[in-house]
């Protein structure tokens, strides 16, 4: 059974949502013209605010975190989005000698052997890039959505990080069914591991697939308890952050 015939479903206010996203995108890119930057994971999500982007020529640079741990499926996506729309993602790599070293001095599946580790680990593989790609930029884009998880539930369209960019999240109000009402009749590419109960895709070490009737997220670092399940990429720092 495919993700599309799982999920997608129109519902009311689909077109207004999608229109809000489209001027929520426009005008930051104009607010910060060759300073915003889409930051993405290549989920469902992701690949819907790549079309919008393409399809409404936004001028806004995508970039993505290699993490040399992705799904070959996940990778494929990178060749097919600069066929179908011409949009060239930014490849970000962690540091070679680092990686070296830690998987040195913890082995190959370092993330199974404690949280301290597994937050080592995604330090080095996805924030030091993350803070690499977000050089010289004044906003960042995510997919995020407020129906993800309870930690995302007040979600923001548009807030300040604590490094002082805005951080939008024009998808903050979709559902799940208009993720993929919006890739089946867009005709959107998607990681084909969403067609074998896959709902939320990371590195290869640390996603599975789900059960009927289970979270979204329990396919992530799923020998962990639910409140340690983030990698520190969108998790707010209190200090600095504020709501627009
Ligand atoms: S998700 Fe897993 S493999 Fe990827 S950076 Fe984090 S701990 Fe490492």
């Amino acid at each position: 059974m495919s993700a599309i015939s799982l999920y997608a479903r129109l519902t009311p206010g689909y077109e207004q949502r999608v229109a809000e996203t489209v001027a929520l995108l426009q005008e930051a890119a104009a607010r910060h013209p060759g300073r915003i930057v889409f930051t993405t994971s290549l989920g469902a999500e992701d690949m819907v605010l790549a079309e919008l982007i393409a399809r409404h020529r936004l001028p806004i640079a995508l970039a993505t975190l290699q993490t040399g741990q992705l799904h070959a499926e996940t990778l494929a996506l990178l060749p097919q989005l600069q066929a179908l729309y011409g949009l060239t993602v930014e490849q970000w790599h962690p540091q070679a000698e680092a990686v070296l070293h830690f998987t040195r001095s913890h082995g190959e599946l370092p993330m199974r052997q404690s949280i301290e580790l597994r937050k080592a680990c995604c330090a080095l593989r996805k924030l030091e890039p993350l803070a690499r790609a977000l050089a010289g930029r004044s906003a960042w884009v995510t997919g995020l959505r407020r129906e993800q998880s309870d930690a995302r539930a007040e979600l923001p369209f548009s807030s300040i990080d604590a490094e002082g960019r805005e951080k939008l999240n024009p998808l903050a109000a979709w559902s799940l069914a208009d993720v993929w009402h919006h890739i089946h009749t867009h005709g959107v590419p998607y990681n084909p591991l969403h067609d074998q109960f896959y709902p939320s895709i990371g590195c290869a070490p640390c996603t599975r697939a789900v059960a009927v009737g289970e979270d979204f997220r329990a396919g992530r670092w799923w020998w962990e308890q639910e409140s340690a399940k983030e990698c520190g990429l969108h998790v707010p720092r209190k200090r600095n952050e504020e709501t627009a």
